[in-house]
C-alpha cells in the first residue's frame, strides 16, 4: 500500500509529492493530462519564492517580476508597487512563468524526489475505509493508499463528490485570454525591465498584462458580465497600451473560462486533504492561485510526513493548524478582491496622491502574499468582519452539506 496518492500534477500536486517523497513517503501522482500541457496562471507572488528554492526549481527561463502596476487608461491614473518596498524579510521579487514548462519542471522535481508519476491517467472514484483510501483509475486499475491528496485543480474532484463546493458569484465571472509572441524589441525591453504585471481597470472588469521571457506577453480580460463573443478583440481595441504592445506580434489561441471563484467548504478530513484550486479558487486579479497552491502543499507535507511516520495520519485534526493559516490567506484575498470590485479601492486608495506609507507597505505585503505577520494595518482592515454585506467563505448551497454527511 502507498503512503500517499495524489490526484493531479499541477503546482499543488507536484510540490506536495516532491516534499512528501523527499521526507521518505511512498507517493504516486495520477495526472489526467500529458505534460507539457497548457494552463492559465503565469504570475507568481514573492511568498512562493522560498518554496520554489526548497524544491530546487530552475528559474533561469522565467522572467523576474519586481512588482505590480494598476492603471486606468481612461483617467490616466496609475500606481506601481515594488515588492522590494514590502516588509523586511519578504522576497523582493517573484517570477512570471510559462505554465507548460513550469508545471513540467515541478513534476520533474517530484519524480527526482522519488514519487511515481502516471500521466494520461485519471482517478475516477475513491472510497474511504478506516485505515486506507481505495481509488479506481479510469483504466480500471485499483490503487490503495494511507492518505489521499486531492490536487485536481478546478476539477475539484472531492468537493464535487462531497457536494461541498460553495461558488462565489461576487467577483469576476469569466475570462478570455491569449498570448502574443514575437513582441517588437522595444516593447520587449520595456516589459522585461521590471517584469511587472500590469492590471488595467476596465468597465465591468479588468485586464492583465503579464510579460513572459522570450518576447511573449499574456493578455487576459476578466468581466463581471456575460462574456461577449468579441470580448477579446473589443478589449484590445479599447486599450491604447495593448494595441501598442501587441503591434506586429502573433496571437496564439484564444481561451475562455468562467465561474471560477469558489471555496471547498470541506478541504480536510480523515485521510484526505485538498490543496490548491481543489481547496479554493479566487478571482485572479491579485495572482494568488499558484502561490497559495504551493504554500498549501508545503504546509501539508510538513504536517503529513511526520504523521505518516508515526501512524497518526488518520487523525481528523491533523491539519487544523494549516487550515487556520490558509483560511486567513484566502479570507484576506477574498476581501481584497471584494473591495477591488465593490468599493473603488484602487481609485480611492491605490491612486491616492499622498498615500500613508504604512498603509502602502501593508498593501505591498498583501500583494506579496506576506500574510502571516502581525501589525499589517491594511490586512487588518481587509479582515474586519461583515462589512458591506460581504462574507467569506460563501454560504453553502442550502441542501448540499446535509446530503454529504456520509463523507469522512
Ligand atoms: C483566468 C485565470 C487567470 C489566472 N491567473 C493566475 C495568475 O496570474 N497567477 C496565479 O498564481 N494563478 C492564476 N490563476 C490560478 C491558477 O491557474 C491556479 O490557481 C493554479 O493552476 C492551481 O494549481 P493546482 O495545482 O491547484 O491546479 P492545476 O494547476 O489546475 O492542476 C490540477 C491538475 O489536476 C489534473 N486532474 C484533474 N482531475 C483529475 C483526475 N480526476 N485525475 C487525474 N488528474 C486530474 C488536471 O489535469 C491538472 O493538471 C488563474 C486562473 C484563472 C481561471
Amino acid at each position: 500500500m502507498l503512503d500517499v496518492l495524489v490526484i493531479g500534477a499541477g503546482p499543488a500536486g507536484s510540490a506536495a509529492a516532491a516534499l512528501l517523497a523527499r521526507a521518505g513517503c511512498s507517493v504516486r501522482v495520477i495526472e489526467r493530462a500529458r505534460f507539457p500541457r497548457a494552463h492559465v496562471g503565469e504570475s507568481l507572488l514573492p511568498c512562493c519564492v522560498p518554496v520554489l528554492e526548497r524544491l530546487g526549481i530552475d528559474t533561469r527561463e522565467d522572467l523576474r517580476k519586481d512588482g505590480a502596476e494598476f492603471r486606468d487608461e481612461a483617467s490616466g491614473d496609475s500606481v506601481r508597487f515594488r515588492f522590494a518596498e514590502g516588509f523586511p524579510g519578504s522576497p523582493p521579487h517573484a517570477w512570471q512563468v510559462d505554465r507548460p514548462s513550469f508545471d513540467a519542471r515541478l513534476a520533474e522535481r517530484a519524480r527526482a524526489a522519488g514519487a511515481e508519476l502516471s500521466f494520461a491517467s485519471s482517478v475516477r472514484s475513491v472510497a474511504f475505509e478506516p485505515d486506507r483510501v481505495r481509488a479506481t483509475l479510469a483504466n480500471g486499475e485499483r490503487v490503495e493508499a494511507r492518505y489521499l491528496v486531492d490536487a485536481s485543480g478546478q476539477a475539484t474532484f472531492l468537493a464535487r463528490r462531497q457536494r461541498s463546493l460553495a461558488p462565489c458569484y461576487a467577483f469576476g465571472r469569466a475570462a478570455v485570454y491569449a498570448q502574443f509572441r514575437g513582441l517588437a524589441p522595444a516593447v520587449r525591453e520595456e516589459l522585461e525591465e521590471t517584469g511587472n504585471i500590469i492590471i488595467l481597470l476596465r468597465p465591468a472588469g479588468w485586464a492583465w498584462v503579464i510579460p513572459l521571457s522570450g518576447g511573449v506577453v499574456s493578455v487576459g480580460f476578466v468581466t463581471r458580465e456575460r462574456l461577449r463573443e468579441d470580448a477579446f478583440a473589443a478589449g484590445m481595441t479599447d486599450s491604447p497600451l495593448l494595441q501598442r504592445l501587441a503591434r506586429g506580434a502573433e496571437r496564439g489561441p484564444l481561451r475562455r473560462v468562467g465561474d471560477f471563484s469558489y471555496a471547498n467548504l470541506r478541504p480536510y478530513g480523515t485521510r484526505y486533504a485538498c490543496v490548491g484550486d481543489a481547496a479554493c479558487f479566487l478571482d485572479p486579479v491579485f495572482s494568488s492561485g499558484v502561490s497559495l497552491a504551493l504554500l498549501g502543499a508545503e504546509g501539508l507535507a510538513e504536517r503529513l510526513a511526520p504523521a505518516l511516520a508515526e501512524g497518526r495520519e488518520g487523525d481528523p485534526a491533523l491539519l487544523a493548524g494549516l487550515a487556520d493559516r490558509l483560511d486567513k490567506a484566502y479570507a484576506t484575498f477574498a476581501n481584497f478582491i471584494h473591495r477591488f470590485y465593490s468599493t473603488g479601492l484602487v481609485r480611492n486608495l491605490f491612486f491616492a496622491p499622498d498615500p500613508d506609507p504604512e498603509l502602502r507597505r501593508g498593501i505591498i505585503g498583501v500583494l506579496s502574499g506576506d500574510l502571516w505577520r502581525d501589525g499589517n494595518r491594511f490586512q487588518e482592515m481587509l479582515l474586519q468582519p461583515g462589512r458591506r454585506g460581504f462574507s467569506w467563505p460563501p454560504p453553502p448551497p442550502a441542501s448540499r452539506l446535509a446530503e454529504a454527511e456520509g463523507m469522512p
